[in-house]
């Protein structure tokens, strides 16, 4: 049981019953973790001195906990560790329309990040499918994006500013909260996408654009969804630029539409893609005709979601997709791989001629495919090893990686090391003893 020496830190809530300990275990992934010495949530820069100090004097290691929801295993303890459990950190959210930035505490939920935007009439877009769920603070760590990637980037492409706990105890500034700055690398940059194995960011201040006054939202329905690869292209070539191009293949789009939920049940075509466009003008007549003329022939069924609800209603099916199908096969594994989009019809011969049975959707307009061996609860293990290897191996083959959004975290961690330059892994580690000399930070993940 516990070895913990008693922890006295002046505000922080300590939990250490093993019943409660017990989620913590366990994030959105299919990687189980063991029981955590303790759970803390500080509160104050006092609780994260003396917490720093003994883990440094008594050996133990520090995983941030956001909310939980990362695909990764990133926050699931390995080993002798104390989560740090980042959900009472105090702060408000502060919206500068003058700077245009938004400031928050690391405990701020996405969601209430991207309503305060709104209130001011202003955009935050990362926008990572779960970002109802998530906190503010594990999407900078994990640098979340989501189906407008491929419009506006992701995470990192929007903070400017961040304050972190670093293993001297104390929490630093890094950056300003400017869009210029050019003094040296950003430290702050190095801090989004690290995963907690760095430091934890504490708060941090994201620039903001307009918010779009207009959507329009199109299923674009076709019989194969080969016909899909070559469109974001083509649209990019003839001047537009969807904020996002989302994708089923035949057998997810059947499963939804067999057992999805009610709205999933009329999803039209054999494979499918959502287009969206936030352009002002974007729902006159006028574009939508251009648009139609870009997309050629298969634009024949396209069909437009001309009220809000129906926008709400494919945005929630495209949202739950991950959730609906892990609770249909629960044993199955996602990969989040990406390829430059001119290669996704190389990728997918690729997983054709390997023999991999894989069924995916995602997001074709980032070239990030959520690829899904539903099967593999009843697969060999080292069949099941060698097949998501195969598969990383082509996406990063084609000049792609093992990753778009979810991170190395534990999961990853073995291919990620096993297929990475061998230069860049030591430089990493360089980089990791350089910040955190005694290794308390999240220790085990990544590298
Ligand atoms: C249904 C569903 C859909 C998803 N869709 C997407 C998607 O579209 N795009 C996407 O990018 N991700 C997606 N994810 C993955 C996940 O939601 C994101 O990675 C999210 O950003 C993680 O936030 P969190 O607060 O839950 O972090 P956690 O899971 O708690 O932590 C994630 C990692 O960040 C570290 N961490 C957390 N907080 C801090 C901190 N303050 N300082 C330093 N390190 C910290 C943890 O140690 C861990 O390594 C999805 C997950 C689910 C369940």
């Amino acid at each position: 049981m516990s070895t913990l020496p008693p922890l006295r830190l002046p505000h922080a809530e300590i939990l250490e019953d093993p019943e409660i300990l017990e989620p913590y275990r366990f994030d959105e992934s299919h990687v189980a973790g063991d029981l955590p010495l303790a759970v803390v949530k500080p509160k104050s820069r006092e609780d994260f001195r003396e917490l720093v100090r003994v883990a440094k004097a008594e050996g133990f290691g520090l995983v941030p906990r956001g909310a939980g929801t990362g695909k990764a295993g990133g926050c699931v303890p390995r080993g002798r560790v104390v989560v740090v459990d980042m959900g009472a950190w105090p702060g408000g959210i502060q919206v500068s329309n003058q700077n245009l930035t938004l400031t928050a505490p690391a405990s701020a939920w996405l969601r209430d990040v991207k309503s305060a935007a709104e209130a001011a009439n202003l955009f935050y877009p990362p926008d990572p499918n779960s970002w109802p769920l998530c906190a503010f603070g594990g999407s900078l760590a994990t640098n979340a994006g989501g189906p407008n990637a491929c419009k506006y980037g992701m995470t990192r492409h929007w903070v400017l500013a961040l304050d972190a706990l670093m293993a001297d105890g104390e929490i630093h500034s890094f950056g300003i909260g400017s869009v210029k700055a050019n003094v040296g690398p950003s430290l702050a940059q190095l801090l989004i996408g690290s995963e907690g194995i760095l430091g934890m960011i504490t708060s941090a201040t994201v620039r903001l654009i307009p918010k779009p006054a207009e959507f329009l939202t199109l299923l674009l329905p076709v019989e194969n969804f080969h016909e899909l690869l070559e469109l974001p292209g083509r649209l990019c070539a003839n001047g537009f630029l969807p904020s996002a191009f989302e994708f089923f293949d035949t057998a997810v789009l059947s499963e939804l539409r067999e057992s999805g939920p009610e709205e999933a049940r009329r999803l039209p075509g054999k494979a499918l893609a959502i287009l969206e466009f936030d352009d002002r003008g974007c729902t006159s007549e006028a574009f939508i005709a251009s648009l139609t003329g870009a997309l050629g022939p298969v634009s024949e069924h396209l069909q437009l979601a001309s009220e809000s609800r129906q926008r709400d209603q494919i945005w929630n099916i495209r949202r739950l997709t991950s959730a609906f199908l892990k609770e249909r096969h629960p044993k199955k594994i996602s990969e989040d791989i990406v390829v430059p989009r001119d290669r996704i019809p190389a990728f997918f011969d690729g997983l054709e001629k390997l023999g991999i049975p894989a069924v995916t959707y995602g997001h074709l307009g980032d070239g990030n495919l959520h690829v899904n061996l539903l099967a593999a609860g009843e697969m060999e293990p080292l069949e099941l090893e060698r097949q998501v290897m195969d598969l990383f191996k082509l996406a990063v083959g084609l000049g792609g990686t093992l990753s778009g959004e979810h991170g190395i975290g534990l999961a990853k961690r073995e291919a990620f090391l096993a297929l990475s330059d061998p230069g860049q892994i030591e430089l990493l580690r360089g980089l990791k003893r350089a910040w955190d000399p005694a290794g308390i930070f999240n220790p085990g993940k990544v590298i």
